[in-house]
């Protein structure tokens, strides 16, 4: 969709040792940019198909022309985001789908440097080009921060005394943000990959503590990216400021599926409004996009996670979205709502 301000793709992981051992069928094919999901109780002809910007196959081999590594999903999406925050755009990655189907993955990947994810590749590269983009008319800084939002409370992952129940404020000129978030000035991809340590640990640890598992929260990585250039001419300071927003969604999977009651119903239904917020959220700003309207009610508010979000989803802003898909049967109702949910982002 030429001009589209939402990118979106889908990546499919390969079985884990669970499905291997059960003997799962693949209900999932890729073809160019095409994924086709098939119901496992219907015949195969009865297949749904859904076209995105990019369809992502990882578990044959690599000569499969879908496979795609994680360098390849960097440069195809991380980059191209990475570009248009230098270029001075607010950004938005958001990985979406349901729990164990390769989120964290695909955002935040593994400790060895072939296997990291889009979130470290895209730190990596930021610095990169900073070095070589060096003049002494031009300045850089960047600054962190690290929070979870869990039943529509934010807890700051960069500081351990943080007890999750930050509040969200709303700045006149810079929107919302969330008071007292540590921000960290940061000046090389190594002090990222600290910070990045840290907060993933925070993360996990408040994750057990509570008895929960992470997939339950949403974790939001922001880089703001200033980018100073000084005119000799008339002595004045220009100033570019953007926010990349990454973001690793919880679980997609609905909880009257997972049997939940009480507390965890509760919280079921808070993530769901979260996630179904989001999904309006960008399906009114593809609508408005498409039909090139100027303006529409688009509902930020309805939850901490969009309003938190809004200047980087609307307006000036650059968002793609990667939708993770289990190629197993036993998910396919899990999986066909995933792909409904990247469709309607289109
Ligand atoms: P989620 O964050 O959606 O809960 P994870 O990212 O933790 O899921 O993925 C579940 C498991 O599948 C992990 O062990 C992960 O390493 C593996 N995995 C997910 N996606 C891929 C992929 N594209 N290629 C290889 N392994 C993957």
């Amino acid at each position: 969709m030429a001009g589209a301000s939402v990118k979106v793709a889908v990546r499919v992981r390969p079985f884990n040792s669970r499905e291997v051992a059960h003997n799962a069928n693949c209900i999932i094919q890729m073809q160019g940019n095409t994924t086709c999901i098939h119901n496992p109780k219907q015949p195969k002809d009865s297949a749904k198909n859904f076209t995105f910007d990019y369809s992502y196959w990882s578990h044959t081999t690599a000569e499969d022309p879908n496979f795609a590594s994680q360098c390849q999903v960097y440069k195809d999406i991380g980059e191209e985001m990475l570009l248009h925050a230098f270029e001075g755009y607010n950004v938005c990655i958001f990985a979406y789908g349901q729990t164990g189907a390769g989120k964290s993955y695909t955002m935040m990947g593994k400790p060895e440097p072939e296997q990291h994810g889009i979130i470290p590749l895209l730190c990596e590269d930021l610095f990169a080009r900073v070095s070589t983009n060096q003049s002494p008319d031009l300045s850089y800084s960047v600054e962190v921060s690290y929070m979870e939002i869990y039943c529509e409370r934010v807890r700051d992952l960069l500081s351990p005394k943080s007890k999750g129940n930050l509040r969200v404020r709303e700045h006149p000129i810079m929107g919302p943000y969330v008071e007292d978030l540590s921000k960290l000035a940061v000046t090389s991809y190594d002090d990222i990959a600290d910070l990045m340590d840290c907060g993933n640990k925070a993360r996990t640890v408040a994750a057990t503590n509570m008895n929960e598992t992470s997939s339950r929260s949403h974790a939001v990585f922001t880089i703001v990216f200033t980018q100073k250039r000084h005119d000799e001419m008339t002595n004045l300071d220009t100033e570019k400021v953007s926010k990349i927003s990454l973001v690793d969604l919880a679980g997609s999977e609905r909880a009257d599926s997972t049997g939940a009651k009480g507390t965890r119903l509760k919280e079921g239904a808070n993530i769901n409004k979260s996630l179904t917020t989001l999904g309006k959220v960008i399906s009114a700003l593809a609508e408005m996009q498409n039909k090139k309207k100027k303006s529409d009610f688009i509902p930020y508010r309805d939850s901490a996670l969009t309003w938190l979000l809004k200047e980087n989803l609307g307006g000036n802003s650059r968002t793609a979205m990667i939708a993770a898909l289990s190629p197993a049967d036993i998910n396919y109702e899990e999986t066909l709502s995933t792909l409904r949910y990247a469709d309607r982002a289109k």
